[in-house]
């Protein structure tokens, strides 16, 4: 009567195995497009000398390491809001709390729905994060998804996105990329975010905004002018935030869920709720990394130094784009996408010729990371996917 027998294996993450190859491979000059975090010149993923700093201050100053709350750190939140979702939304309107990660945002956002309206049905555009199915798969939702990116082309898709989003029923929720959508890189403009607002607002969808590569994009302001079309548009919406990439702490596991409801009763609701989910999910969530963004939020001196390290990051990846587009007009896309992933148009036999005849990594979907290229690989990158193709 053994218990454990009964489950299933479960696929390993496709990621791994690449990592592992990418290691055992023994040629000098390797590329490997495959990781999903920033890296330097150097390829290095770097403590922000920001997060040292405001590591430092919180190792002389704090006094104790008793709980929090379910909520985490108040001040964290208080202060990532008009960061967040810029100053024109209102605090009332508000709900939500620090998360372990975008994950535990986009986790515990979803059971806040589930709890709300279990036969709500989550649209989203395909290809999305891999993760996303299963998220929402936890908390019973079903997901449901539609075209997004046109490979051959590298446009989104919007026609048959917003085809898809017609026929949606009222309730439903639009899983949208805040920005620098992952994995394809393709974002919409001012204008598709405007029609996608006022089609949620007219037929009475949810929009759930993933937004962990704020600041990666075009910058801090203008890569929240979605959400922020979405927030004047909708009378509800809900965001789940990261910090792990634009402060570089990824294990620390630091983000945000924000709940903007219709009005002041309906977030005393949300926050009810959330708190609920939360002691049943996580108790509360880990303190040192929100605490580090606390510091850096509050001292005008981090502030400055952070936002500088972003931007670096930023530019570094914009220019890793231009310097493809320079050398193929074939990759002139890339300079019309965000962040640090595009997907390529790839076959796997493309995909695996890449890797063993050019020792370049690239995800077997086509996905590759700009943010592992430096300067000095861009020729040899360019000229191994001319030749594969
Ligand atoms: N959403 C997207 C689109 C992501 O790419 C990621 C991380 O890769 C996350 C959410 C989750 O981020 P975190 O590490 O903060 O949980």
């Amino acid at each position: 009567s053994r218990t454990l027998t009964r489950l299933t294996a479960q696929p390993p993450d496709a990621i791994l195995e690449l990592i592992s190859l990418h290691a055992q491979d023994e040629r000098e000059r390797k590329i490997d497009l495959g990781v999903g975090v920033y890296r330097d010149e150097a390829g290095v993923t770097p403590v922000f000398a920001a997060v040292k700093a405001a590591e430092d201050r919180l190792l002389r100053s704090q006094t104790t390491k008793s709980y929090l709350g379910p909520e985490g750190d108040i001040e964290f939140f208080r202060r990532l809001l008009p960061l967040a979702l810029g100053s024109d939304v209102a605090a009332e309107r508000v709900a939500g709390m620090q998360t372990p990660g975008g994950t535990g945002a986009l986790r515990i956002g979803a059971e806040l729905i589930a709890a709300a309206n279990p036969n709500a049905r989550v649209h989203v555009g395909a290809p999305t994060w891999p993760n996303h199915a299963p998220i929402f798969a936890a908390a019973r939702l079903e997901l449901v998804e539609h075209p997004y990116l046109d490979p051959a082309n590298q446009t989104v898709r919007f026609g048959d996105m917003m085809a898809a989003l017609e026929k949606a029923a009222a309730r439903d929720v639009v899983l949208l990329h805040g920005c620098c959508h992952n994995p394809t890189g393709a974002d919409l403009d001012a204008v598709q975010w405007q029609a996608v607002a006022r089609l949620c607002a007219e037929r009475g969808l949810l929009p759930f905004i993933d937004f962990a590569y704020h600041g990666l994009g075009d910058g801090l302001e203008a890569d929240r002018q979605g959400l922020a079309c979405v927030a004047r548009h909708c009378p509800e919406a809900i965001v789940a935030y990261s910090c792990d990439k634009n402060f570089g702490l990824y294990r620390e596991r630091v983000g945000a869920l924000f709940v903007l409801a219709a009005d002041r009763s309906d977030a005393a609701l949300a926050q009810s709720n959330l708190l609920s989910l939360a002691r049943a999910n996580w108790s509360m969530p880990p303190d040192h990394g929100a605490a580090i963004v606390r510091l850096i939020l509050e001292r005008e001196e981090l502030s400055a130094l952070w936002r500088e390290e972003l931007e670096n990051m930023r530019r570094r990846i914009a220019a890793m784009r231009e310097g493809l587009a320079r050398l193929d007009p074939a990759l002139a896309f890339l300079t019309r996408q965000k962040g640090m992933f595009s997907t390529l148009d790839l076959t796997p036999r493309q995909v695996a010729a890449l890797r063993e005849e050019h020792a370049v990594y690239v995800a077997g979907t086509g996905r590759i990371n700009i943010a592992g290229l430096a300067p000095h690989d861009l020729q040899a990158f360019a000229a191994a996917l001319a030749a594969v193709r």
